[in-house]
């Protein structure tokens, strides 16, 4: 049977840590400042940590922490690093052993860019994640981010629809202008000149962004996780939670193996989310299973990182006119490109991983023949990954099923990585007991305004 937890106990335990721990960020960020300014304020009162990092309490058969993250990947690992440097006792527990290929953050590479056409709420966080990627290079001497540049590259004169956004290009555009983001719009004929790699119609406007480039995500991953475990959190893998329970002022989590009581709890389940939560998550939440595809080219020197910038390409405009791809980081078999399909649903338990070879032949002459120079239809490398779509292309950050100290996150609709450790920084401050307003945006409540279960892609607000 499962037990009852007091809390009185756990929220004491959250009473320690210093605001010292935390002033390291650089002070030309006013985001970064804002952060230290809250996260002092919530920690402030707050006396030296007494106890061992996690306790057991033998009465209740429970483990005992601060904070509980369900889920280890992109969110979840950003989150409980942040945690755990801050000195918060943390558990982190994996259904896997991340990072892994069960979900959506794996495939060797993920774009990153500032100035998202998905909306200015991301760009403060894109803006801190690179920050943290670049300290934790420093940290560690891992390479995870690779500036290469970025071109979103669309129509000139017609619509650019992207995630979600009739006018993608012309929004990052704006954005970019609007945050002070250092970039250039380029002509086709200026296009032409840098990067014969792309062979345009002649209609097209680009925009280029000097710092967009390419994330690592398993090292990101895989770098949060160890730090964190480093500075005192309990990592466990495999080992699914199969229940989240408020219980008093507390919270238990319960697993297979074991039952964990904390002040606080996160959920980064990723696509296993609709499931978990239930309720609007799941009536707005959509899992699409999406593919990646490594072509061989005959000119490696054209794809190499220092010719080559990461780009979004809208080639048309119809939904489905629209691929992304990398340059050939760390000796990517291939060049590696892929579009977004947001008509099949799935579930992250039954998906299909296996790609077939009529998929890349289909992705090949729909999107990369004719386009990129030098690429050929040989498929060196394919995988399939998934995204967790809702209707605005949005991100959902809300309670759990309701619960006031559950917060559940799902970064969604194939944007997500490039903002992951500004938002762990951030949900870290919530779980260290910081309640503010700065995630009241993302609540699923807004997606009231939109047909629950209608694609991103064409999903419009009602
Ligand atoms: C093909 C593809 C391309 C993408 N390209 C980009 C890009 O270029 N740029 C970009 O910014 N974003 C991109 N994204 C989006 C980005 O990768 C995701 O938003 C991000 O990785 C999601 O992170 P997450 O932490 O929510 O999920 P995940 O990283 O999948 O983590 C969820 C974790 O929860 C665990 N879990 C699930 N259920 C349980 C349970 N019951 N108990 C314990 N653990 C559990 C899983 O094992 C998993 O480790 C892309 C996504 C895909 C699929």
């Amino acid at each position: 049977m499962f037990e009852f937890f007091c809390g009185t106990s756990l929220i004491h335990s959250t009473r320690h840590g210093t605001s010292s721990q935390i002033i390291e960020q650089p002070k030309e960020n006013l985001f970064a400042l804002e952060s230290i300014r809250l996260l002092a304020a919530a920690t402030a009162d707050r006396p030296a940590l007494l106890s061992p990092p996690i306790t057991w309490n033998r009465k209740m058969n429970e483990t005992i922490a601060d904070v509980v993250v369900v889920g280890l990947g992109a969110f979840g690992s950003a989150t409980a690093f942040q945690l755990a440097k801050r000195g918060l006792k943390v558990i982190g527990i994996d259904r896997f052993a991340p990072p892994h290929d069960r979900g959506s953050s794996h495939g060797n590479t993920r774009i990153t860019r500032l100035a998202a056409g998905e909306g200015e709420a991301y760009i403060p966080f894109i803006k801190r994640s690179h920050e943290i990627w670049r300290a934790l290079e420093a940290q560690t001497g891992r390479t995870l981010y690779h500036r290469t540049g970025g071109l979103v590259i669309g129509a000139r004169d017609s619509a650019t629809h992207h995630h979600a956004k009739p006018d993608f290009l012309q929004q990052t555009i704006a954005n970019a202008r609007q945050f002070g983001i250092e970039h250039e719009v380029l002509t086709a004929a200026d296009m032409s000149k840098r990067y014969p790699q792309f062979r345009l119609r002649g209609d097209e406007l680009a925009y280029f962004e000097p710092d967009a480039g390419v994330l690592i995500p398993e090292a990101c991953i895989e770098t949060q996780i160890e730090l964190a475990r480093a500075s005192g959190a309990s990592i466990r893998f495999n080992e699914p939670v199969i229940d989240i329970k408020e219980q008093g002022d507390g919270v238990i989590v319960r697993t297979a193996l074991g039952k964990y009581a904390a002040a606080r709890v996160v959920v980064t389940a990723g696509a296993w989310i609709p499931g978990m939560a239930g309720g609007k998550m799941a009536e707005h939440l959509r899992v699409m299973r999406q593919t990646l595809h490594w072509f061989a080219t005959t000119d490696p020197s054209l794809y190499s990182p220092a010719r080559c910038p990461i780009f979004i390409w809208m080639h048309g405009n119809g939904d489905h006119d629209y691929m992304y791809g990398f340059p050939m980081i760390d000796g990517q078999p291939g060049v590696k490109v892929a579009t977004e399909q947001y008509e099949a649903a799935c579930t992250p338990d039954d998906f299909d991983r296996h790609v077939g070879a009529d998929e890349s032949r289909a992705m090949f002459d729909a999107h990369v023949a004719g386009r990129l120079a030098a690429v050929t239809s040989t498929t060196v490398h394919a995988a399939a990954c998934l995204y967790t779509v809702s209707t605005d292309s949005g991100f959902v950050i809300d309670r759990y099923r309701d619960m006031k100290n559950v917060k559940v996150v799902s970064a969604c609709s194939g944007h997500g990585f490039k903002n992951s450790a500004g938002f762990g920084e951030r949900l870290a401050l919530w779980a260290a007991g910081h309640d503010d307003d700065t995630l009241d945006r993302f609540q699923v409540s807004r997606l009231d305004a939109y047909q629950p279960g209608m694609s991103s892609s064409t999903s419009r607000a009602s």
